[in-house]
């Protein structure tokens, strides 16, 4: 074995770098926290080529003195806290004075800084660890931060990064994060040259809203605002139609920071129990307020998943506060102006020249690669049984012998046909209709469009442009005619004639959220296969009462399937019992 040694201070940055910095978005979030806590309230965070290549984070914060650099860049290197206790209390963001030795460690990192006390600034340019340029530079109060060349030193770590359209899709999420964190604070990112989003730092949560999720959305919105005992919960929740198909557009804040939590998910599950189908989500951005001994303070702090010690209180007060909001909804007949006052117009925040921000002409990196992860539902599983047993009852033969009985719980259709009897789920069997109609629409190639007059402004969230523009193709051929028109927002020209009992922007918007959850590039195939989706959300409700001929209608639809009988999910859409099966229950046979 060979000698124990003790490993110089490159190589113990190193490994410490690989705990903070995972990828160019750890990068962003440290020198963003570090920004925030140096009471900046104007932060450009600037990327190019996903962040890989260059990250550049400029505040007008405290700045850094001069004497004091060279020792933030020093492991374990921190102006927040001294000792263990301060630990417990600190409110700042980050406290183990790690990110930026880490960074520095990984990196060629270059340091813009001045305090409003010295008269000219510094700069100071350190690669891979290596002390390179100490400097005067004139910068105007604050800090720049660059970051170039991301993990050049380590291969392997680079390899591992993804495409720079993923890397800077996770950017751009993390920017929405702190946005919503900090209305208080002007923020814009760029990347490859283009302002991609910006906030006016006036304070209020509702313009950031607006200006991130678009009037559309933000017009469909419910304020929360409940104190329960120690714990408050505020912000904005969407009302039912708003819903999506995953959990991204569920935002918890806990203390002013961004975290996840399935308990947290689960609250607003449970409140929407009874407004929402089932996998379906709702808009929500919430902030809570907890006192500090409700929290495991244990939990790693660069870590986005937190622990509740008293998790059933914030569950209930969560569940409470989202239920209370949607129930107001109910009680006002008519929506008011009232209901979320009036966005004022968004100024942009007072722009101050900022070292290094220069106009680059660079082309969007069209690259080829999904940066979306969510895997792709199972298809649905045909009921082997039912097909073998029913494959008579719904032939045009059949069903001249068919006597419709009636509807039962406003749900179910009762059919006698050949000693047997039959339940037929009407949203099932709805839904596979229309799904079926869909995907022949698509095998066909049938892009029947309508002209829309005067077209319809939506906007697109980053990750929704993004998804857009990779399967633009596809839009059109779906018959969409959607033009870019200015800013995050999209003007739709044309859309399909069939909407299947969506809106024009549901719809669409439905499409992307489908879209962006397939993991390789998508084929016809798989779209098909998430369209289920979209057919069931304009299907009959369970629990609409239909008369004997739409009854009628509906099975007649039904025999014009190639596969009645599982819906898109592969639940059952008909069940059947045997007369012997109910006179065995009777016990009039044994
Ligand atoms: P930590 O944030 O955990 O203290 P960092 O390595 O991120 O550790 O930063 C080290 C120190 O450098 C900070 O404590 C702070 O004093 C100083 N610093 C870093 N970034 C900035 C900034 N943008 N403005 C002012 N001071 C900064
Ligand atoms: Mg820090």
């Amino acid at each position: 074995m060979s000698k124990i040694h003790v490993l110089d201070k490159l190589t113990i940055d190193k490994i410490a770098a690989g705990e903070v910095v995972e990828r160019p978005r750890s990068v962003v979030k440290e020198l963003m926290e570090n920004a925030i806590d140096a009471g900046s309230d104007q932060i450009t965070v600037e990327i190019k080529n996903g962040g890989i290549d260059y990250i550049r984070v400029t505040d007008n914060g405290t700045g850094i003195a001069r004497e004091d650099i060279k020792t933030a860049f020093m492991r374990h290197a921190t102006s927040k806290i001294s000792n263990i206790d301060d630990l417990i209390s600190v409110s700042s963001l980050g406290f183990r004075g790690e990110a930026l030795s880490s960074i520095a460690g990984v990196s060629r990192v270059e340091l813009m800084t001045k305090t409003n006390t010295d008269i000219c600034g510094t700069r100071y340019v350190i690669d891979g660890g290596r002390e390179l340029v100490f400097e005067d530079a004139g910068v105007p109060d604050g800090t720049t931060i660059l970051v170039k060349n991301l993990f050049h030193n380590i291969p392997a770590r680079r390899k591992f990064l993804k495409t720079a359209m993923t890397e800077s899709s996770y950017i751009s999420a993390l920017m929405e994060q702190m946005m919503l964190s900090h209305p208080e604070i002007a923020f814009k990112f760029i990347s490859n040259g283009s302002v991609k989003l910006q906030t006016n730092g006036d304070h209020e949560i509702r313009n950031v809203i607006f200006k991130l999720y678009g009037k559309d959305v933000f017009d469909r919105m419910l304020q929360v605002n409940l104190e329960r005992e120690n714990i408050s919960v505020s912000g904005y929740v969407g009302k039912p139609e708003l819903s999506r198909s995953n959990h991204n557009y569920e935002l918890f804040f806990v203390n002013g920071r961004c975290i996840s939590s399935t308990i947290l998910n689960k609250a607003l599950d449970e409140a929407y129990k009874s407004y929402l189908m089932m996998h379906k989500y709702p808009y929500a951005i919430l902030y809570l307020n907890i006192p500090g001994e409700y929290l495991d303070v244990n939990v790693h702090p660069a870590k986005l998943e937190i622990r509740f010690l008293q998790a059933e209180a914030v569950y209930t007060a969560v569940t409470e506060a989202v239920k209370f909001a949607l129930q107001n909804k109910e009680l006002i007949p008519e929506e008011t102006e009232e209901e979320n006052p009036p966005v004022r117009s968004i100024q942009p925040a007072m722009i101050i020249p900022e070292p290094f921000e220069r106009e680059h002409i660079a082309a969007l990196q069209a690259s080829e690669e999904n940066p979306y992860r969510v895997s792709m539902p199972e298809k649905p599983a045909i009921q082997e049984f039912i097909q073998a047993e029913q494959i008579s009852f719904l032939s045009e033969e059949a069903r001249k012998s068919h006597r419709l009985i009636g509807q039962i719980f406003d749900t179910y259709l009762l059919v006698e046909y050949d000693e047997k009897l039959f339940l037929i789920d009407q949203h099932a069997a709805h839904e596979k209709i229309r799904y079926e109609r869909l995907v022949r629409q698509y095998r066909e190639n049938r892009n029947d469009s309508q002209l829309l007059n005067p077209p319809i402004i939506v906007s697109f969230s980053v990750p929704e442009a993004d998804t857009y523009r990779k399967y633009k193709d596809q839009f059109i051929k779906a018959g969409f005619e959607i033009e870019h028109f200015g800013g995050n927002e999209y003007a739709i020209r044309s859309v399909p004639t069939e909407l299947y009992g969506l809106s024009e922007t549901d719809y669409l918007k439905e499409l992307l959220d489908i879209l962006s959850e397939i993991r390789t590039n998508a084929d016809m195939e798989s779209i098909l296969a998430h369209l289920a989706t979209v057919s069931c959300k304009g299907a009959v409700k369970a629990g609409k009462k239909l008369s004997s001929a739409e009854a009628d209608a509906l099975i007649g639809e039904l025999l014009s399937l190639e596969n009645p009988y599982n819906c898109p999910h592969g639940r059952p859409v008909i069940i059947s019992f045997s007369k012997t099966e109910l006179e065995k229950k009777f016990k009039r046979i044994v």
